[in-house]
């Protein structure tokens, strides 16, 4: 900007001094391209051993305001606060000179660094000892980094593109697995701005390193863990069947901008479980190996894969930018985060990984989720969204009674999807499904791209999400009521007609066996109440909860749940029985309690359990047979 204005005034002045201004612009424009000059990062690992990385950070041509260095309080994928400052120390900030400049902090978060004449670099160490998808972790094996634990970035620089250096650890020989460009050595990488930097979660150690294509897409699976090169041989091919089946949902893949997709897996005994997804990558950990687990290895791969369309590119509009300095809320995560639950088991049965049994299990689990659960009656989807700030990885000292009013948005969104793909197909004979609208999606939110690369130019609203299902099913009015009803509303879906059209059966898993509620007893000083007592639950009434002894039902003494368990035996769905228990204050209380049937469900196929018709046997296998 500068240097364009002063292009326009060169003109007015006589042709010497025109040439010499001419050389002033030429100057300016100069600088004004090296204003976009790296932040160069560089890594190094002197005590692995000890569980923490050294980060020494080059910021020039600054300009004389205040470098306000941050570490972020959020991670893109993660809705909670971690505030990564609070495992930062050591921290020392120098001039172009080498002279250390005095430093402040606004807040817990940041680090200020006045006076420094245009260039700072900072010199700081971070500890890491989790393996995951958000965290940093450092040992003698790895360094495993999500960017946001361990980069210190600055406010107003966000355009300015990133190098970063990993250096080798004495003695090793690691390679760097990342969707981050590759640099001017094996060991150099580069961002083109702080978004994508942040996006790019590095893993530096032993990797195994695979590759497949499907198409012109381009794909790398870098492992890191204790097994054989034959397991991850076979491994890879299955992974290689899930890519081509969440291709064929969506048409086409992304444009990767590195040139490829990057699964970052580390399987090893000190990992915690995790998937986090990425514009180009993902990071899946876990403690388990392929050997031991491999369809639950292989749940996640498919899960994080199908994010590389839904949530990194079909963005709701609350992710978009990622504001590393707060929480991120979102009413759409039942859409973002449990459409894709539902499409990772889905997948793994159209690749042929699972058979129709484990798929059976699964729409059990989500219709449970829902239909028996009485938070759906206090919160929608969309209040449930809202609530991941609170309850994905955020901790809490209080106690809540989230078992009663949260329903995870994962296993709400997936039922949500469950009954949105059996409406579309069942209205139009299995002409158009959920594949439909996740296309449409895309086409219209995801595959326009953005201006800079890990920015989405259109994230999506939910009046979006509801034009699009609008225009997918030509009906309006059965968009507004599908919305109005089970996402914005307390509705449940009839699962039971749904899913019969495709051959499974909706039963009672215990059917005409009595039932007081989910009680959990504990042996603590008496048979206490473990959890909180559901409202849906016959005890409600009667005042228990969690923390009260429970003495007698039915005039039986009661010291576990198995004496629970027989009194309920004798009794059927309807007839009443009493209840002594003693609450929390020593004050001993009688209640009656109308005994319900057990309200858990199952779902079966057909064909187990009389016959598959014709009709439901297409139906089935149009929704679960290959793409
Ligand atoms: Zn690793
Ligand atoms: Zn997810």
């Amino acid at each position: 900007m500068t240097a364009s204005s002063e292009k326009g005034v060169v003109p007015l002045f006589r042709s010497g001094i025109k040439r010499l201004l001419v050389c002033v612009w030429l100057l300016a424009a100069t600088i004004s391209s090296h204003a976009a000059s790296p932040i160069r990062y560089r890594l190094t690992f002197p005590e692995p051993q000890h569980r923490w990385m050294q980060v020494d950070v080059s910021f020039t041509e600054l300009g004389a305001e205040t470098l306000e260095l941050r570490m972020s309080r959020s991670s893109p994928g993660r809705y909670s606060l971690h505030d990564f400052a609070k495992n930062v120390y050591d921290v020392h900030a120098f001039a172009a000179d080498g002279r250390e400049l005095p430093t402040t902090r606004p807040d817990p978060y940041g680090w200020n660094v006045a006076g420094h004449g245009g260039a700072v670099t900072v010199k700081y160490k971070v500890y890491g000892d989790r393996v995951d998808g958000t965290y940093l972790g450092i040992d003698e094996t790895h360094a495993h980094i999500n960017m946001p634990a361990a980069i210190m970035w600055a406010h107003g620089q966000d355009d300015r593109p990133a190098t970063l250096t990993f250096v080798q650890p004495r003695g090793m020989t690691w390679q760097v697995a990342t969707q981050l460009h590759p640099g001017a050595s094996p060991l150099e990488f580069t961002a083109p701005n702080l978004q994508y930097l942040m996006d790019s979660p590095s893993e530096f150690g032993p990797v195994v390193m695979r590759q497949f294509t499907v198409g012109p897409s381009a794909f790398r699976f870098a492992l890191h863990h204790a097994g054989t090169d034959a397991e991850v041989d076979g491994y890879v091919k299955d992974v290689e069947q899930i890519v081509r089946q969440e291709g064929a949902i969506y048409g086409e893949y992304p444009d990767y901008e590195p040139g490829y997709y990057t699964f970052l897996a580390d399987y090893l005994p000190y990992a915690s479980g995790d998937g986090m997804e990425h514009r180009n990558s993902t990071v899946m950990t876990a403690a388990e190996s392929i050997a031991g687990s491999r369809l639950d290895l292989l749940e996640t791969v498919a899960h994080e894969f199908f994010h590389c369309w839904n949530v990194e590119r079909i963005r709701p509009k609350g992710l978009e930018p990622f504001d590393f300095d707060r929480a991120n809320v979102s009413g759409e995560l039942w859409l973002a985060e449990g459409f894709t639950q539902y499409y990772g088991p889905l997948v793994l049965q159209r690749a042929k990984l699972v058979d129709v049994a484990s798929t059976s299990r699964t729409l059990a689990g989500l219709i449970e989720a829902v239909s028996e659960h009485s938070g759906r009656l206090v919160r929608s989807a969309e209040d449930m969204s809202r609530m991941a700030a609170f309850a994905d990885g955020g901790q809490t000292t209080d106690r809540t009674n989230w078992s009663n009013t949260f329903i995870s948005y994962y296993s709400f969104g997936g039922a949500i999807a469950l009954a949105l793909d059996l409406s579309l197909r069942e209205r139009s004979d299995s002409r158009v499904s959920l594949d439909d609208f996740m296309q449409a999606m895309w086409r219209k939110f995801g595959k326009p791209g953005g201006s800079g690369e890990g920015y989405v130019d259109h994230p999506y609203t939910i009046i979006d999400a509801e034009e699009v299902l609008a225009g997918v099913s030509g009906d309006r009015a059965f968009a507004r009521d599908f919305f109005a009803r089970y996402i914005q509303g307390h509705d449940v879906a009839d699962y039971t007609r749904l899913l019969s059209g495709a051959g499974f059966l909706v039963r009672k898993r215990n059917a005409g066996r009595a039932w007081l509620g989910d009680l959990r007893l504990e042996s603590r000083g008496g048979a206490r109440v473990g959890s909180l007592v559901d409202p849906t639950w016959p005890i409600y009434a009667a005042g228990l909860d969690q923390d009260d002894e429970l003495r007698q039902v039915d005039g039986q003494r009661i010291n576990s749940d198995a004496d629970v368990a027989a009194v309920l035996h004798r009794h059927k769905p309807g007839d009443t029985v009493s209840m002594v228990f003693v609450d929390r204050t020593g004050l001993a209380k009688t209640a009656t309690v109308n005994l319900a049937e057990d309200p858990h469900i199952e779902v079966v196929p057909a064909e187990s359990a009389g016959a598959l018709s014709p009709a439901q046997r297409a139906f089935r296998d149009r929704w679960l047979g290959p793409t």
